[in-house]
């Protein structure tokens, strides 16, 4: 008998294919109890004296408190980056603020384990994404806008390109860190020095961000990070020193926004809300386009502006899809956000989960046929199980309003122009997915699609090269690549028509 052989022997085929526990350690990490405003290069106490605590949504627990920033902390935070803006940043050489740019790129780099736990931790989402996905985007759009800080007359030839100053700087909880870079990167690139507000519920990255800058000896002021509620975000819109806001989050917050900056002369972009479609054609590759969908709507538990929350399905294929995707959902893991198996991880907030709960009973309510696999959920912290609704009418409330959530909406079209019709039918126009093997249909439809960004035969990639940004009420402006350059930059406009 062969030593292959007498091994079988001895242990029996398993009972399951379960995959085993594999968490990644915490230890690599240290918080600290209490964190307060980062202003002029230092942590300082809120004025107001008031904490409060951000939590792991997974497990409910505590992890550490952060500071509620009012009025006049906003207002010192405005006042430092003024003061670094004009007493030295806008100075400096653009060669020596690509080398800040550079050197933050490659701290994060150095120190991505750490950043991808403690995004996991107080997001909840799956570390194989804040790993793969969250950290190595966030320094890559460090790099790239390192690279244009000093080619900014070349970017923008005969425009004199030159800074425009202080710029408030306000993001979401589903990609903390990377929508920091997203921001912070092609401002400070620009010469600008900034204010940002993280999420209330995930302000731990950019707090641990700050000792990066620390470390790469970031003048003071050029970066000052105020973390708090709405109210922050708030008083850092209506500041009179702020040149610019950035905004990305609700439709519904980015209007008032939008209102509150009227007649003010301030620059502003908004990357809103989305309810994108993601268009299979028969002659699609059907198990890619499956990967494609899973991919689309539960990345991120489906916390994603330009997800693939509705599909549409051409008729003649929609059984064989349906039953692919049913197959493919029920080997989609839910749990521990540590754990490196795990799919999907934990919805980012008991409110979030309100939110999904409340539209997926409209669904069921409505009319439309709800599919989830045999899933056990954890017992404390926020979860939802991956879902799919088929049946769905264009009118019903899970085709038109943004879940943001593990759920999918499944609709069914004939021609590609009824695809086209139901895809735009939407308030929203942030992103489309479109799956073919024929290049000339993927030109047609990127053409007709009411939409910032449309990928084919992929779905969710990010460059920081390409620009993305919305449509319609997914807002304007856009971010990544030159054009997310353009509005850090006053541009002059008479040299661009040769006056
Ligand atoms: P918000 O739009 O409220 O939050 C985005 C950011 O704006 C947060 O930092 C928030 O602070 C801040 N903020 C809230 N109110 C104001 C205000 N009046 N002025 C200035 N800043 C403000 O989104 P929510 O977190 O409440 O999520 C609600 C829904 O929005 C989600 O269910 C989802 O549908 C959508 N959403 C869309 C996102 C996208 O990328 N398109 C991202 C996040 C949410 P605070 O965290 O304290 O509320």
């Amino acid at each position: 008998m062969t030593d292959l052989e007498r091994r079988q022997d001895r242990s029996p085929v398993p009972s399951g294919w379960d995959y085993a526990p594999a968490p990644e350690a915490r230890d690599i990490l240290t918080l600290e109890e209490r964190y307060g405003l980062f202003i002029g290069g230092e942590l300082v106490e809120p004025g107001s004296g008031e904490y409060f605590p951000t939590i792991d949504p997974s497990s409910e627990e505590p992890l550490a408190e952060v500071a509620q920033a009012g009025k006049e902390d906003v207002d010192l935070a405005v006042r430092a980056a003024r003061d670094a803006f004009e007493n030295g940043w806008s100075d400096i050489s653009p060669a020596e603020r690509a080398k800040y740019l550079y050197r933050i790129a490659r701290i994060l780099q150095e120190r991505s384990r750490e950043f991808a736990v403690l995004e996991s931790l107080n997001g909840g989402k799956p570390i194989k994404e804040s790993r793969d996905v969250d950290l190595p985007l966030s320094a890559a759009h460090f790099f790239y806008y390192a690279g244009w800080a000093d080619k900014l007359e070349y970017a923008f030839p005969n425009r004199r390109p030159k800074a425009i100053g202080v710029a408030g700087q306000i993001i979401p909880w589903n990609f903390p860190l990377l929508m920091l870079a997203w921001k912070i990167a092609p401002a400070l690139a620009a010469g600008n020095t900034v204010v940002l507000k993280p999420a209330e519920t995930t302000p731990l990255t950019a707090l641990l961000f700050t000792d990066v800058l620390r470390q790469a000896e970031l003048p003071p002021g050029v970066v000052n990070i105020v973390t708090g509620d709405g109210r922050a975000g708030a008083e850092l819109v209506k500041h009179e020193g702020v040149d610019k806001i950035a905004f990305t989050g609700s439709t519904e917050v980015g209007k008032a926004i939008q209102r509150e900056l009227a007649g003010t002369g301030k620059k502003l972009t908004l990357e809103l809300g989305g309810k994108a479609a993601n268009i299979v054609f028969d002659d699609a590759a059907l198990d890619q386009a499956v990967e494609g969908i899973i991919n689309g709507i539960y990345f991120n538990q489906g916390h994603v502006c330009c997800a693939g929350s509705r599909l549409l399905v051409q008729e003649s294929i929609y059984e064989p899809v349906i039953e692919k995707l049913k197959l493919r959902l029920k080997t989609l893991r839910v749990g521990d956000p540590l754990d490196k198996n795990t799919d999907v991880g934990a919805i980012n907030s008991k409110q979030q989960l309100e939110k999904i709960r409340h539209l997926v009973k409209s669904g069921e309510e409505e009319g439309a046929e709800i599919y989830q696999p045999p899933c056990r959920l954890p017992d404390k912290g926020y979860w939802f199980v991956p879902t799919v609704f088929t049946n769905v009418a264009q009118s019903y409330r899970i085709a038109q309003e943004e879940i943001f959530g593990p759920v999918l909406s499944v609709l069914t079209f004939r021609t590609p122009d009824e695809a086209v019709e139901k895809a735009n039918n939407t308030p929203y126009g942030l992103s489309a997915g479109v799956w073919t093997e024929k290049g000339s249909r993927i030109l047609s439809m990127a053409q007709k699609l009411k939409a910032g960004v449309v990928w084919a035969n992929t779905y969710n990639r990010f460059d920081p090269t390409s620009p993305f940004g919305g449509y319609k009420e997914s807002g304007f402006g856009r971010e990544g690549g030159l054009h997310g350059l353009e509005s850090y930059l006053d541009l002059d406009e008479s040299e661009a028509r040769g006056g």
